[in-house]
């Protein structure tokens, strides 16, 4: 039997498996015909990696073509697919795919946001696994899948990664306010303002789980964070409420229950997997125990720093806005629960409040949210840069001749960037008062 897919029948299926597993999973039974079972996307060296699970050999070698800005793949054999499979917003890829038939297997069409060369190779069926299609692409120019402003850093290391989720997008609208404003929107405008920010961070890579208004499955959203090994993942977001009058912004992090559960899941899945996706956790370990001990302390470490980034939002928020809880708060949200993902979910405002909805209409608010979260997230990496980050901090020592805005402004900060990582409060600095700050350029 082929079930008919609509939309709400795939993502309920896709969750229900997405929460069994811990990996991007589409799809079901289907007995005795090719069959597409999972699509996987993530970074890969030069590029990213797409990994076509399959419950048979292809009848014919994969043909793969680029027609204008979107790249045809065709699956000789495979009558059966995904529906609308969701591809991330990743190195050459734009977002989004189709899927189709043809006269000879399933046809995919990503579009693409530049001129990419591929390869790819199959994989018999693993451990357990199916078969196999894996390819990779590779941007033309040969460039590495980052930032598109190249900066010098203080010393050799990678860049510090960080995943931007806002949140709902496609049919998903999230809260709508009296006005109509709806969250998906204003939650876009303010990622792409902060992502803006943070692509002209030296040192920063940006990742994003959506550009555009488009649905993307809450699975999907935690497991780009994961195979993009980010260093902080932020879902944005605007609250809502019954009664009108609640306002204000809160930061969430996972609980710890969320956190054990959702370790326990992936231990699941993957202890006896090799999965070219998942890379480290499981590598060369195992043992069940030793990986269950290491996914809690990688994922204790990820929450202390989660938690770290989500203090130093909320007293970065809360110069520009009311606080609806002045402390962060903690609840077993999907998208915060990737393994070693320091993940917080911000909650701008209450839509549902009169006067914040009109805030969050306003483009300068939006703009403004924007700033004060890039403020706090690289105040956060003067305060914690990850070991083998491109960042590294040293202490300037304020001088009788300097404000605070002429040391923000050497190291490429902006003074509230500096007052956040340094805990100062309004007002200047004292004289001899050793400051924290990045050496991330020249
Ligand atoms: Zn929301």
């Amino acid at each position: 039997m082929v079930r008919k897919f609509s939309e709400s029948s795939t993502r309920r299926q896709f969750l229900r498996q997405a929460a069994l597993g811990g990996v991007l999973l589409y799809g079901w039974n289907v007995a005795a015909a090719g069959r597409l079972c999972a699509l996987r996307v993530g970074s890969h060296q030069q590029g990213v990696r797409l990994v076509f699970d399959l419950n048979q050999r292809l009848t014919a070698a994969p043909v793969i073509r680029s027609v204008g800005e979107v790249l045809h793949i065709e699956l000789p054999g495979i009558e059966h697919g995904l529906g609308r499979p969701a591809v991330p917003t990743l190195g050459p890829l734009q977002g989004g795919a189709e899927m189709n038939k043809s006269a000879t297997g399933l046809v995919l069409r990503l579009p693409l946001r530049e001129a990419v060369r591929w390869r790819s190779f199959s994989l018999g069926p693993g451990r357990g696994a199916s078969y196999r299609l894996v390819l990779d692409l590779m941007p033309v120019a040969g460039t590495a899948v980052k930032s598109p402003r190249a900066h010098p850093v203080g010393r050799a290391g990678r860049p510090i990664v960080v995943c931007l989720d806002p949140g709902h997008g496609g049919h998903d609208s999230g809260a709508i306010g009296a006005k109509g404003t709806r969250e998906k929107d204003v939650v876009l405008d303010v990622g792409l303002s902060l992502a803006r920010l943070i692509r002209s961070t030296p040192g920063m890579r940006l990742v994003m789980t959506r550009n555009t208004d488009r649905y993307v499955p809450l699975m999907a959203r935690m497991h780009l964070g994961f195979a993009q090994r980010a260093d902080l993942f932020v879902s944005i977001h605007a609250d809502a409420f019954p009664e009108r009058a609640v306002r204000g912004s809160t930061v969430w992090t996972l609980s710890e229950t969320g956190a054990s559960n959702a370790a326990a899941r992936w231990l699941a899945k993957t202890q006896n997997a090799v999965d070219p996706l998942l890379g480290d956790i499981q590598s060369g370990v195992h043992d069940p125990m030793l990986n269950a001990v290491l996914i809690n302390m990688t994922q204790t470490a990820a929450m202390n720093s989660a938690v770290a980034a989500a203090d130093v939002m909320i007293r970065g928020l809360a110069a520009v806005e009311d606080l609806h809880n002045a402390t962060v708060q903690h609840a077993n949200f999907v998208v915060l629960r990737a393994p070693n993902v320091p993940s917080m979910l911000v909650e701008t405002a209450f839509i549902s409040n009169p006067e914040e909805e009109q805030r969050l209409r306003d483009p300068d608010f939006r703009r403004l949210l924007a700033r004060t979260m890039h403020d706090a997230i690289v105040a956060h990496f003067v305060k914690a840069p990850p070991a083998d980050s491109a960042w590294s901090v040293t202490r300037h020592v304020l001088s009788k001749k300097e404000n605070l805005a002429d040391v923000a402004q050497h190291y490429g900060l902006s003074v509230e960037a500096l007052r956040l990582a340094n805990n100062l409060p309004r007002g200047e600095g004292q004289p001899g008062e050793p400051l924290r700050v990045p050496i991330t350029g020249a």
